[in-house]
């Protein structure tokens, strides 16, 4: 029987380059992955980008209305296809052995249910990476949804600026800390994120943790 994981942490903490090893941890064992996101990312979109400087495609990207396992089903379909009609010409394997997606925070509550139904119902190992809490320490939807079904949660750890572990992400406008906000601003001019710990985050904001 095949999982759901969950893999979250702050943000910095790795969580691109945890993915792109993963795929490549497969691939070099000759089996095939898919990799997907959702849409809403503008920055890099149909890209997965690590801090270290690796990108790769995604194979889709998940609207806002998708239905994640249909989508998945469609290109695995699409794998199978191309390997019959390459048959003696590609030796790459039919069937996908995993699938990884990156930026899972942004997925609706019954995304994350139809990637529980690919693990469970399809059998196929779904490796979902995302960031717990938004900048007002609060869960982003799809995060709240993979903590309640995930069969295995896995903290990637970053630090905070005074040596502890980071567990929220501090918004930065102009250099400024913000506690008051739309929950993604991506493409907002001049927003940064800072991983802080407990402590040094409400040393930011003045005490006050969730709005
Ligand atoms: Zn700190």
């Amino acid at each position: 029987m095949a999982k759901l994981y969950f893999r979250y942490g702050a943000m910095n903490s790795g969580k691109s380059t945890a993915l792109l090893q993963a795929a490549y941890n497969y691939e070099e064992r000759g089996q095939r992955v898919l990799l997907a996101k959702p849409r809403i990312d503008t920055k890099g979109a149909g890209q997965i980008s690590s801090r270290l400087g690796m990108t790769r495609p995604v194979d889709f990207l998940i609207g806002a209305d998708d239905d994640a396992r249909g989508l998945f089903a469609e290109h695995q379909a699409r794998i199978r296809y191309t390997h019959d009609e390459l048959a003696g010409l590609s030796s790459g394997p039919a069937e996908v052995s995993c699938l990884l997606v990156d930026e899972a925070q942004f997925l609706t509550a019954s995304q994350v249910d139809d990637l529980f139904r690919v693990a469970v119902l399809d059998d196929i190992p779904v490796l979902a990476y995302g960031i717990r809490t938004d900048f007002r320490t609060e869960a982003f939807p799809g995060s709240r949804r993979l903590m309640d079904v995930a069969h295995a949660l896995e903290e990637l750890k970053t630090i905070c600026r005074c040596g502890r572990k980071a567990l929220f992400n501090g918004r930065l406008v102009d250099g400024h800390f913000v506690f008051d906000g739309d929950q993604v601003a991506i493409d907002g001019a001049e927003v940064t994120y800072e991983s802080l710990c407990g402590e040094c985050y409400l040393r930011e904001s003045g005490g006050r943790l969730a709005s």
